[in-house]
């Protein structure tokens, strides 16, 4: 399979595509492997996580290198793999604790005493996005390795090129090597993992989403699925305009907006509005496009070819509708790729596609509004749920807001905090996803299966025949 380039447009990767034979031989290797990385025991799995962060450490220019090549940008492939590393140490301190065995506990009949246990799934297969390609691969694989699950990567076939760096580090790290694989391909090949894991981890679009959710159905294992998203922030008439400026140009901007907890939409008090769109405005006109040269400039360019049309779409079809560009507003050809013009469009409603549909572009629309109930209300019609933020000097007020919206994370005075702070639970709410939180204690625990031992103390029980 020949994919593009996202900075030439050529095609000028081979992406070996793994049949269904060779998952369903891989998949049988890692659960004949499973049982003595379990019976490793969590202090022997967490050091071996540790060599792992060391050789991704030693790895690491390779490692940026070959993101930097698959999504076209650089500043954010430095933070991918910084981000990933210290992911696996924030895991080694963490699961150890989480994971640990209660002690024996009496049970509501006394002469019953329960002893908690649990057993990890054997092996839990991932299915991950071109986003942040290394992240994404791994941010769920990490808690799996270390509850004791052996794990089979499909990331996405778009940015299949840091693979082969990363199959170099897990092969300098025997240990891991015959509980971890990466298996290259598009939907047939993820549809193969699907048929022989055990449970799975599915991070992509809702569409997608939904057809991988009924695969695993099918087969009857538990699918965790983290989908797209609309974000909504909501800026209050109280607001440090200067900070919610600031916040909101990044968090919409960041990686051209390619980030599931982008922000989309803000939602703007009229009594500040005004104010708060010429900063806004001012700010993203700034934003350079990493052309030329990938590490000068702000915006990369547009990673995944299908998401060029997705974006023509939305654009034309807003413009046409009489939404206006404040800045930007066309998708740019430079040297083979494509960039979005950091872009703020206002004079937008619900009629428009950019307004109801994730957009994954360094586009964001402002909406003015007259109350709070207002912006929450705009802000909960929609189909997603993932996250949003709320911008408020009253904290009352931003936490009565945050209570009210309808997403799983939401950054105060901030924005996509959910990027940085992964030891806080969320789920996501409606179509962004559905199963247990990807982030904070619930995450780890995700990976097994719960147990208890029940122990009659010694005593004959009531119920027993009595004859
Ligand atoms: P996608 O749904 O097109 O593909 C995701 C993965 O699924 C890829 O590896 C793909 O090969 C695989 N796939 C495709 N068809 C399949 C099938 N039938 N069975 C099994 N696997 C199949 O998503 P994408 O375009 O790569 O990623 C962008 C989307 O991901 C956006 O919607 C974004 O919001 C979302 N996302 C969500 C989060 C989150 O945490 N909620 C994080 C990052 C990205």
């Amino acid at each position: 399979m020949k994919i593009r380039n996202p900075r030439t447009g050529h095609l000028d990767f081979s992406l070996r595509v793994v049949s269904h034979d060779e998952v369903a031989q891989l998949v049988s290797q890692l659960r004949s492997s499973q049982p003595q990385w379990w019976q490793l025991g969590m202090a022997g799995r967490v050091k071996v996580m540790h060599n792992f962060s060391e050789q991704l450490v030693a790895h690491r220019e390779a490692l940026i290198a070959a993101v930097a090549e698959d999504t076209g940008r650089w500043a954010e492939s430095e933070l991918e793999v910084d981000v990933t590393i210290n992911t696996i140490h924030r895991w080694c301190k963490d699961a150890p604790e989480l994971l640990a065995e209660a002690p024996p506990r009496k049970a509501h009949l006394p002469f019953l005493e329960i002893q908690p246990s649990y057993l990890p799934f054997d092996v839990v297969g991932v299915i991950s996005p071109w986003n942040f390609p290394l992240l994404l691969s791994l941010v769920d694989a990490i808690p799996a390795l270390l509850a004791g699950c052996s794990v089979i990567i499909k990331p996405s076939e778009v940015t299949s090129r840091f693979v082969a760096p990363l199959q170099e580090v897990i092969k300098s790290t025997p240990e891991l090597s015959s509980v971890l694989k990466l298996v290259t391909g598009a939907g047939e090949t993820g549809q193969a993992v699907i048929q022989h894991v055990d449970t799975l981890c599915f991070t992509g679009s809702v569409a997608t989403g939904r057809r991988v959710g009924e695969l695993c159905a099918q087969q009857f294992i538990p699918a965790f699925l983290e989908l797209g998203g609309k974000d909504a922030a909501i800026v209050c008439d109280d607001a440090d305009i200067e900070v919610a400026s600031s916040a909101l140009c990044w968090g919409s901007m960041v990686n051209a907006g390619q980030s599931c907890m982008s922000l989309e939409r803000i939602y703007v008090h009229e009594n500040i509005a005004d104010e708060f769109i010429s900063r806004l405005v001012e700010k993203v006109k700034k934003l350079r496009h990493n052309y030329p040269d990938i590490k000068v400039g702000e915006i990369g360019p547009v990673i995944s070819d299908k998401q060029v049309a997705v974006i023509r779409q939305q654009l034309d079809d807003a413009l046409q509708k009489g939404a206006r560009a404040l800045c930007g507003g066309h998708l740019l050809q430079l040297g083979g790729g494509f960039y979005c013009e950091p872009t703020v469009l206002d004079q937008v409603n619900k009629d428009m596609l950019i307004v109801t549909e994730e957009t994954f572009a360094a586009i964001v629309v402002v909406q003015r509004v007259q109350s709070n109930e207002e912006a929450v209300q705009l802000a909960n019609d929609s189909k997603y749920g993932l996250s949003a933020a709320v911008f408020s000097q009253d904290m009352a007020n931003a936490y009565q807001i945050a209570a009210a919206l309808k997403a799983g994370g939401i950054s105060i005075n901030d924005a996509s905090l959910t990027g940085f702070v992964h030891e806080a639970e969320k789920q996501s709410f409606q179509c962004s996803g559905m199963g247990g939180s990807r982030m904070g204690a619930e995450s780890i625990r995700r990976f097994i299966r719960k147990k208890s031992f029940i122990r009659n103390t010694g005593v004959a029980s009531p119920w027993w025949f009595k004859a």
